[in-house]
């Protein structure tokens, strides 16, 4: 026999037995990750943050904010523009019912 095994095993360092801090700190990071949303986490707020400095975001933050324009027009112009949204998305925005609400940036 004799033979050596050509392991390719890598050393495994054990996490830290006292606390597992360092296995718990990574899970927690994750999910922590999951529930980031830079920018908002539908779709009006992808449109707007991707606005960010043009004149045109203030105009769509002003329709948002006025009742006086309608969320499916709202969302005609924008996706007439390049920007698809649907009526559903703007009304779950203006309505703080998105996930923007839950999750403020
Ligand atoms: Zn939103």
């Amino acid at each position: 026999m004799g033979v050596t095994p050509d392991s390719g095993f890598v050393e495994v360092s054990a996490p830290p037995a006292e606390d597992g801090g360092f296995l718990e700190d990574d899970f927690l990071a994750d999910v922590k990750a999951t529930a980031k949303h830079p920018g908002g986490t539908c779709g009006m707020a992808r449109i707007l943050a991707s606005l960010e400095g043009d004149p045109l975001r203030w105009k769509v933050q002003q329709a948002l904010d006025d009742p006086g324009y309608t969320g499916i027009g709202i969302a005609t112009v924008l996706t007439n523009r390049g920007y698809p949204v649907s009526d559903y998305t703007v009304q779950r925005h203006r309505n703080n019912k998105c996930g923007c609400a839950r999750w403020p940036t």
